[in-house]
């Protein structure tokens, strides 16, 4: 078996710069790689039905757990006896490694492979895996040597956006050599890592962010990619309508897909559009991560034990229906845990349906169910006025995880109050400056009569349609 390397490991990609000739030969050696596996996958396979057929597999099955020693005896001979190991693979692929292949691909590479597919059966074969994966064309990594600071090299190959983008071959592959290194991932220095507890609260499209000293922030959570979101749907409505005109036998006379199996005819146009749509969400996706990793820094600036309540998919939906997808804030969390348990840091999520803290108030301790359309919180009993979501965050980040109910001094509140307000100001000035804010910030947009304090908005506020309501255009 290969054993797990103990040492932390990081990646870095460069892409390749290859001539059309060189990139003959690494389509080649990646199609050799792939024939290879394959084949080398498939002798696995066989190899493991045959000792699963034995009776003595059976057998040894059907022996209690406990008898260790026996069960283990019978099938590390059965094992070696059906050739069913990584040694006896690797022997398989040096044969294997004919003429053509053997041209592409060097003996070290081949025996990488052959552990792979080993692995890969073995899990099968322990029952940690139902089936394996053949590759299929247009898929593939190989790995080549190793070494101490480099522990190895990926040659990875990627679909390029167009025949003719940048560095692309003639049949629109782009190749990078991926290195595995040891250690942890440089740090830019300007990623400062506080060591505050902060509290968060994370919605459709902001995001409120309150440590229990610094500054407070209010942040719109990925808008930016509405425009591509909108290029996307643009795009997608482009590729339908080329499907039918190039397919109207498929349709029935109300438009719709006709039942059964259908040929399908590919104009050259529609292709090309589906490589733009391709891109298009590749895009999306390498924007959003930069705009996660914005803000995974902002929110690790301030303090790395983060506090935050389960997210309310719920909320999300009414907002955005299917398209949570569009924002990922699973994905997002992740990446904020990942990152603060490298700081020796902890993120704990709150379940909801305990803390409720949208509907808290720790003035007076009372729960009180508050529209999605009230942005402000106000409470009879002098708390607020303040932004809601800049409130839940205040109340996460004086949480104590393990109960469900936030304890704040009376001075602490005084001293958030200041900073909450500042982070709106913050927002207003934003807005002012014309940048493009989620509505759900409950702050009006730049163009729009503005309040002169946050007094004056509040007047506005408690009279709108009878009940305490945000400023909204
Ligand atoms: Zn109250």
């Amino acid at each position: 078996m290969s054993k797990k390397s103990k040492t932390p490991t990081f990646l870095l990609e460069l892409p390749l710069q290859v001539d059309s000739q060189q990139a003959n030969h690494l389509r080649a050696h990646f199609e050799a790689a792939r024939c290879l596996y394959n084949a080398l996958l498939g002798e696995a396979m066989k190899r493991l039905k045959h000792m699963r057929d034995d009776p003595r597999w059976q057998e040894a099955r059907a022996l209690p757990k406990t008898q260790k020693q026996e069960r283990y005896a019978i099938f590390s001979q059965l094992r070696t006896e059906y050739g069913f190991s990584e040694y006896a693979l690797h022997a398989y692929a040096t044969d294997a490694r004919t003429t053509w292949i053997a041209d592409h691909i060097d003996s070290n590479t081949a025996q990488k492979l052959a552990s792979r597919a080993y692995q890969a059966a073995n899990r099968v074969c322990l029952g940690k895996a139902k089936k394996v994966r053949f590759k299929s064309r247009g898929r593939g990594v190989v790995k080549h040597g190793l070494d101490q600071r480099i522990k190895y090299v990926r040659l990875i190959r990627r679909r390029a956006s167009s025949l003719q983008a940048q560095g692309a071959d003639c049949e629109g592959y782009r190749y990078y050599a991926q290195l595995a290194l040891e250690g942890i991932p440089y740090h830019k220095p300007k990623h400062h890592v506080g060591s505050e507890t902060v509290g968060l609260d994370i919605g459709p499209s902001s995001i409120a962010i309150v440590p229990q000293q610094g500054e407070a922030r209010l942040l719109p959570f990925c808008g930016e990619l509405k425009t591509d979101k909108r290029k996307k749907r643009r795009i997608q409505r482009k590729l339908e309508r080329q499907r039918r005109a190039n397919n109207p036998q498929n349709y029935d006379s109300s438009g719709r897909v006709k039942k059964g199996r259908l040929r399908w005819h590919d104009s050259q146009g529609y292709k090309a559009t589906r490589r733009r749509l391709a891109s298009q969400e590749r895009k999306l996706a390498a924007h959003r991560k930069s705009l996660h990793g914005r803000l995974v820094h902002e929110i690790v600036q301030s303090g790395n034990t983060i506090v935050t309540e389960k997210l309310s998919y719920k909320a999300w939906q009414k907002q955005f229906g299917k398209s949570v997808g569009l924002h990922a804030p699973g994905m997002f969390l992740a990446w904020l845990n990942r990152t603060v348990a490298r700081t020796g840091g902890t993120l704990h999520e709150i379940p909801t349906r305990s803390t409720k803290l949208s509907q808290y108030c720790h003035g007076c301790g009372r729960y009180i169910k508050k529209p999605l359309s009230q942005r402000w919180h106000q409470c009879p009993c002098g708390i607020g006025p303040v932004q809601r979501d800049l409130y839940s965050a205040f109340l996460a980040a004086h949480l104590d995880p393990r109960s469900s109910v936030p304890s704040i001094a009376h001075d602490q509140w005084e001293s958030a109050e200041m900073r909450l307000r500042a982070a709106v100001e913050d927002v207003k000035e934003r807005a002012n400056a014309g940048q493009d804010l989620p509505q759900s910030m409950g702050v009006p947009r730049a163009g729009a009569r503005l309040p002169q304090s946050l007094e004056a908005s509040h007047q506005e506020l408690v009279y709108r349609h009878g009940r305490l309501e945000a400023v909204g255009r």
